[in-house]
């Protein structure tokens, strides 16, 4: 496998080329951003732990059932995935309520949500990535009503697996965003990351914050609490 031009550069990520047409090479970077990129940084060391615990989630997701765009972890921050087409939405998941969730509605942080909620934002940068409803994403022909059914679908049960592997780690999974892009054949698949960055953890026994959170609100420790969830997921 040939690593050849870098297509893209992101907030946290790069996306080269490869000899095969299929397939890419994602690069996680040190680099942080938040608030829409207003708020910028370095974690060092989170390219590293990011692609790793990303890769072992997938695994495990993939492992149950869940299709992913994980081909091979090649490097401590290169991984060859599936080239897809990005469905331009953003799905979070919340089991507990925190961050914008708990603003708009006022909630406080750390309330447990009667249900799961799931909402989606469309990806565009220059809007601030707003809330949309099905009807927007029919709209805008982000998704059609039978992909956004097996999106739901498959973040509801993401939710389970995720949430109960977390659980026994003394984790709890707050809430998270997570992508999902289409392979040439119309195939729907689990794409981009899942890492501290794109997820809130937090320590079951002392509700310690474990993620991105540090660093968005600065709590310090940014370093330390990416290290704590590598090593609880992958023992080191
Ligand atoms: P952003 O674009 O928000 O700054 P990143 O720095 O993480 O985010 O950049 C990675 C980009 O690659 C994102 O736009 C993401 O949607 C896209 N991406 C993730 N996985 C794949 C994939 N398998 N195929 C194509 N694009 C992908
Ligand atoms: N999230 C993300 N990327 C985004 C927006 C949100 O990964 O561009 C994640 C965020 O880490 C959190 C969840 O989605 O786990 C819900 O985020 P929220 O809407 O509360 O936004 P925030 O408080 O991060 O602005």
């Amino acid at each position: 496998m040939k690593k050849l031009e870098q297509l893209y550069e992101g907030k946290a990520k790069k996306v080269f080329k490869t000899d095969d047409p299929n397939l890419y090479i994602v690069d996680y970077k040190d680099d942080a951003t938040a608030f829409n990129g207003l708020k910028k940084g370095t974690i060092e060391g989170k390219g590293v732990i990011n692609n790793r615990v990303s890769n072992h989630l997938m695994k495990m997701l993939e492992k149950n059932g869940i299709p992913t765009h994980l081909v091979e972890e090649i490097s401590e921050r290169e991984t060859i995935v599936k080239k897809v087409t990005i469905i331009p939405l953003e799905v979070i998941v919340r089991n507990i309520a925190a961050g914008s969730l708990a603003k708009r509605l006022g909630m406080e942080e750390g309330t447990k949500l009667g249900h799961t909620v799931l909402e989606f934002c469309y990806k565009d940068d220059a809007l601030g990535d707003p809330l949309v409803n099905e009807y927007h994403i029919y709209a805008l022909g982000a998704a059609t009503k039978e992909e956004l059914d097996l999106i739901a679908d498959y973040a509801f049960k993401i939710n389970q697996l995720l949430s109960d592997y977390l659980k026994d780690l003394n984790i709890e999974l707050i809430d998270y965003k997570i992508e999902f892009g289409k392979t040439p054949d119309g195939t729907i698949i689990l794409a981009d990351e899942i890492s501290p960055d794109t997820c809130r953890f937090w320590d079951s026994v002392t509700g310690e914050k474990l993620d991105k959170d540090r660093f968005r609100r600065d709590l310090g420790n940014v370093e330390g609490a990416y290290h704590e969830i590598m090593k609880r997921l992958l023992g080191e």
